[in-house]
């Protein structure tokens, strides 16, 4: 039983990609309006090592001894891994002893600023940071961040970091229907991603209702009308494609989730303590599951709560 790594979770956009999760459930510097892991309940910037350094090497040693077919080990969590102090000597590790590797980072990108950071993070192959506003009004509304935290200093940290870095760089913006997709914040968008220079821009929406009712989807018109106007490489990444085109896949585990679901109606805590797995390598069978139509998600008082389509009597 390992209590940091997850998965190999199926991506569509990574493949076949081994989680490792850096920092507690739920340790972040943002609370986003969409997080699908629930509220921030350490909102920080304080960088530490959150959990032993040792333990992470010692569950990589023991997953990575076989030698197991990966696309990616992915840095990510319920939370933003670059707040453990330690992500440099981690990585180093990886690529010292298993180089066939490639590694990926899923990050908010908000403290790519600090110094030092850009230098414990060029083993990464790949980073996939997060930018969802480029006014302070938008960012607070989508983000709520840390109070130290400022939307142009972020652009310049990305901006600085994106200069040397040799890997690339997907940057992902998320779109809230009525509050990131007005005219006035896409140009904003716009303007900050011609500076930041990202290998290219993947555009991403909710596959299900937030906490707050009032945090709607973007249409996928919308979305083709901004990736139009953004003037960069650009995809929509908003769907699952269909899952056997999914690599690592594992329809033991889809089952498992759709039988439960049958039973009675559950959050996804309610999945992942009755299956011992990951947040996120739950939520990336729930969002494919939403996608087919085989379940719904509902608001209710406790949560968002998922349901399937089809009930057994
Ligand atoms: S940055 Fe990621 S983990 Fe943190 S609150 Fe936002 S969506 Fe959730």
């Amino acid at each position: 039983m390992y209590k940091h790594l997850f998965g190999p979770v199926p991506s569509r956009r990574l493949g076949i990609s081994l989680g490792v999760d850096l920092v507690p459930h739920k340790t972040c510097s943002l609370n986003c309006i969409y997080c699908e892991c629930g509220r921030t309940t350490r909102l920080t910037l304080e960088r530490k090592e959150y959990v032993p350094t040792n333990a992470i090497l010692s569950e990589l040693n023991e997953f990575l001894k076989d030698n197991p077919e990966l696309a990616y080990i992915t840095f990510s969590g319920a939370g933003e891994p670059t707040l453990h102090s330690e992500i440099g000597a981690i990585t180093r590790f990886i690529k010292k002893e298993f180089p066939q590797y490639k590694l990926a980072l899923i990050t908010n990108g908000t403290l790519f600023f600090l110094p030092g950071l850009a230098e414990e993070l060029k083993h990464v192959d790949l980073v996939l940071p997060s930018l969802d506003a480029a006014s302070e009004e938008v960012f607070r509304k989508m983000n709520h961040p840390d109070r130290d935290l400022k939307i142009e200093r972020i652009i310049e940290g990305l901006t600085g970091f994106q200069k040397n870095y040799k890997g690339q760089m997907w940057l992902e913006v998320f779109i809230i229907q009525g509050i990131n997709d007005t005219e006035n914040e896409i140009k904003l968008l716009r303007e900050a991603i011609h500076r930041i220079q990202p290998t290219r821009v993947q555009l991403n929406t909710l596959d299900r209702p937030g906490t707050d009712n009032r945090v709607k989807p973007a249409t996928e018109e919308t979305l083709q009308k901004i990736a139009g106007f953004l003037d960069w490489d650009t995809e929509i990444i908003a769907k699952f494609t269909s899952r056997i085109q999914i690599a690592a896949y594992n329809a033991d585990v889809e089952n498992t989730i759709l039988q439960l679901i049958k039973r009675r109606p559950c959050t996804l805590d309610d999945l992942c303590s009755t299956l011992g797995k990951h947040h996120n390598e739950v939520n990336k069978y729930l969002g494919t599951l939403l996608n087919q139509n085989i379940i719904i998600a509902k608001v209710m008082e406790r949560g968002v709560f998922f349901e399937s389509l089809k009930r057994e009597i």
